[in-house]
């Protein structure tokens, strides 16, 4: 028996009252009136809907911002007072947990366990962590090589007005891991979050606003990413965007943000490998593995979704993984049984699935799932693949879905040379009990992050991005701020 899920009676006001795009202060429609609807991906109903901006949104979003920008309201404020703001939003997102993971278990599908231990939480750390660098942007007095006496000073100042377009697999954590430093250093912003997870960014706004953010400082507006996302890279009023998405509309924004020669900080696709060494606690290695790939149902960018196995390990680490597959109870996240929820459209359900038939078609051989679950929602049955060749479709291209692929490793000299062999360069990790062989084959990998004996883990004071096709630039830390300010130097002859 499904179990059905009371939402609060916070969660249901919320839904109760339009979700509404956040420009220079008010809450309004799209100009066109246009709407979309976004639906709950546990049984394909519709939840609401959200207005469907456009470029006209876009513009009157980018006046708002730059008129903000320019005039101070925020950028001016002391940074002791910006920051007293931003540890604000990070107290209103706890007193409204309940709502936000609620909320965030309806429009994406995640279980509520997870939206409640991380995605909510995490949000709230992010913007703590920002605000305490509102005080700590500072910039340097370099010596001069010169004869005469100078003094040189190097200024960080915020890049301008900001476009950050979010993807769907952690809506409000990616809202949160982009507003934070943005606001931090003193920009002002214009949000484009993903068009099927939208609520939880619109109610994040209302909150922006509560903690007393000036109008305009953060401007959200929903819609098609080829219409409103678009709209934001190709804007000439837009000094940076920071994106996180696909390798494919990265590339897009190469093309999109050249007129004004923008900033651009991307945060791409991934295809990361879990590499299991011979001497690796194997019982540890098999469960960070699975985790590593059925996690958040593998729409993760850093999911762990290549396996290499020495071949004399190979049957009982596959076998375990599958028999770990088989213990994820799949469900509504609303369930606090389930551990693996839904994907989150069905478009990307027959995507995945796709996939699969491709491998299937090419020889390839299914261990275990490979098939959609139920008969409502968009559930894909965790799915492992085994008999592959390198250049397989499954192997080389980011699937977002819980689809591990495994090859059995005969010569560990291959290893680092097997893991590069994408065009993606995200993360990897390495399970050995050896911590010299760990270290000696992390420097080996073009990756951005190496986990050694975990899955992939991190937070906002930890730098994160791409080599190769996974991004440029990196969130998080120190490099997180710096990507949202321009260095300006300063020289006086004394
Ligand atoms: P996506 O299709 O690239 O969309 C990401 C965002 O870009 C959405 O807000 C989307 O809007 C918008 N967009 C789409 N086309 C656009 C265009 N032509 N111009 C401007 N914006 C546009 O990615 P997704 O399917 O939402 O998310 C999955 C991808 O994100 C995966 O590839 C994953 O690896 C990557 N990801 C990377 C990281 C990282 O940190 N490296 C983290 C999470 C996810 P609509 O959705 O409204 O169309």
């Amino acid at each position: 028996m499904p179990v059905i899920y009371k939402y609060s009676a916070a969660t249901e006001c919320s839904l109760k009252r339009p979700f509404q795009m956040l420009i220079g202060g008010a809450w309004v429609n799209a100009e066109s009136g246009e709407t979309l609807e976004t639906r709950n991906p546990a049984d394909g109903s519709v939840i609401t809907t959200i207005p469907a901006g456009d470029k006209v949104d876009i513009d009157q979003a980018v006046v708002a911002a730059r008129r903000a920008f320019e005039n101070s309201p925020w950028a001016g404020m002391t940074p002791g007072i910006r920051a007293k703001l931003l540890w604000r939003v990070a107290e209103l997102i706890e007193e409204h947990a309940d709502v936000f993971a609620e909320l965030e278990t309806l429009d994406n599908g995640k279980p509520l366990k997870a939206s409640r231990a991380l995605d909510v939480p995490g949000a709230a750390a992010y913007f703590r962590y920002w605000s305490g660098w509102c005080t700590k942007v500072s910039g340097q007095t370099p010596q001069l090589d010169l004869p005469g006496e100078f003094m040189a000073m190097t200024l960080r100042e915020p890049v301008g007005v900001v476009g950050l377009i979010t993807p769907w697999n952690f809506p409000l954590l990616s809202a949160a891991s982009k507003l934070g430093p943005a606001l931090a250093a003193g920009c002002t912003a214009v949000l484009k979050p993903a068009e099927q997870t939208s609520l939880t960014a619109l109610r994040l706004g209302e909150l922006l606003m509560e903690a007393g953010l000036p109008a305009g400082v953060v401007n959200i507006v929903t819609g098609l990413g080829i219409k409103a996302g678009a709209a934001l890279a190709e804007h000439q009023g837009v000094d940076k965007i920071s994106f996180t998405g696909s390798t494919a509309v990265g590339k897009s924004l190469l093309v999109a943000s050249q007129g004004n020669l923008k900033r651009l900080t991307l945060e791409l696709g991934g295809k990361s490998p879990t590499i299991i060494l011979p001497d690796a606690d194997l019982d540890r290695a098999i469960a960070g593995a699975a985790h590593a790939i059925f996690r958040n149902a593998g729409q993760v960018c850093a999911a762990g979704s290549r396996l290499y196995v020495p071949r004399r390990q190979f049957d009982y680490v596959v076998n375990g993984i599958v028999s770990m597959s088989g213990d994820y109870k799949i469900g509504p996240g609303s369930d606090p049984e389930t551990t693996l929820g839904p994907l989150v459209s069905e478009r990307q359900r027959e995507r995945v699935l796709g996939y699969v038939d491709d491998a299937r078609q090419d020889g390839a051989q299914i261990l275990t799932g490979g098939r959609a679950y139920g008969n409502a929602g968009y559930f894909v049955e965790p799915t492992i693949i085994g008999n592959v060749k390198p250049d397989m479709k499954v192997v080389q291209e980011e699937i977002f879905g819980p689809v591990l692929v495994v090859t059995p490793v005969d010569d560990l000299e291959e290893l680092a040379a097997l893991a590069n062999n994408t065009i993606y360069g995200l993360s990897a990790s390495i399970w050995t009990r050896d911590i010299s062989s760990a270290y000696k084959l992390a420097r080996r990998i073009r990756a951005g992050t190496i986990t050694i004996n975990s899955g992939n883990i991190g937070g906002p004071n930890i730098p994160f991005g791409g080599f190769k096709q996974s991004g440029w630039g990196r969130e998080n830390g120190v490099q997180g701020i710096e990507s949202f300010t321009e260095l300006k130097t300063v020289i006086t002859a004394l």
